[in-house]
């Protein structure tokens, strides 16, 4: 489907995904947004911190989920931008390869957090299997030893868009799981999460309680962007919440490692 629809980009006029600059798909001053270091964005998501007296988990980010970036990734998610996947996912691998000094040797899973099959349906697979498959490929760059593995799938529960923090966390209570035939691989193994947008950190902190539950320490979680928390800014009305911190879509990219 992804080569599908880039045949189509060269058949119909295109435009930046991010700032609408005619005759191409992902302009490079949009593309700079997305090429500097990784940064630290955890302080942003309230759902990171579990008060054990530990701190959240470390969440490493490309961007701010605003302006050019934010609408990018809601083409890439919800208007059938999957042509973005490409430059996104080689965008966080670059980034990947300065992570090797924070995760340690290794080696290391490199787990996607999964979607409702619903999203999975429509956008044609889970997208943040290649954002994981990108950072594999960064931290192998780097000399750091690590596999995608989406050992994770979403049983039940609605897409995240648009829910609030409370909501968020209610929906995916319960309903992010490791099937069976993946438990014996996490038990004692080092873990890094990969998502598309941090937003309240539940969908993270989800995936990271099954995880552990799974056996596997989770050491950290790697995203393309974040949202601005609402503690920087005074109140923000939902509707410039960037509805995007949901798990996304299922298909098995290529290239994956499955043992
Ligand atoms: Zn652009």
């Amino acid at each position: 489907m992804t080569f599908a629809r880039e045949l189509l980009g060269l058949l119909v006029p295109v435009e930046c995904a991010g700032c609408g600059l005619d005759d191409v798909a992902w302009c490079a001053s949009c593309a700079r947004r997305l090429a500097g270091r990784l940064w630290r964005c955890e302080d942003r998501a309230t759902r990171l911190d579990r008060m054990d007296g530990r701190g959240p988990l470390p969440v490493w980010t490309l961007a701010d989920c605003t302006g050019h970036v934010r609408r990018a990734v809601v083409a890439w998610k919800d208007r059938g931008r999957l042509d973005l996947t490409r430059p996104f996912a080689a965008a966080l691998g670059s980034a990947a390869e300065g992570l090797s000094v924070d995760v340690g040797a290794g080696p290391l899973l490199v787990v996607p957090c999964p979607s409702t099959a619903a999203a999975r349906r429509r956008r044609g697979g889970n997208l943040v299997d290649a954002l994981a498959v990108g950072v594999g490929n960064g931290l192998v760059g780097a000399g750091v030893p690590a596999w995608p593995a989406p050992v994770l799938v979403r049983s039940r529960g609605h897409d995240q868009v648009g829910l609030g923090a409370r909501e968020r966390a209610r929906n995916l209570a319960g309903h992010v799981r490791v099937p069976t035939r993946h438990r014996a691989r996490l038990a004692d193994r080092d873990v890094l999460v990969v998502d598309d947008v941090l937003t309240t950190g539940a969908t993270v902190a989800a995936c990271r309680s099954t995880l552990e539950r799974a056996g596997a320490r989770v050491i950290g979680a790697v995203t393309l962007a974040s949202t601005p928390g609402p503690q920087s800014v005074p109140r923000l009305p939902p509707a410039r919440e960037c509805p995007l911190g949901d798990p996304s879509p299922g298909r098995v990219v290529r290239g994956l490692a499955r043992g």
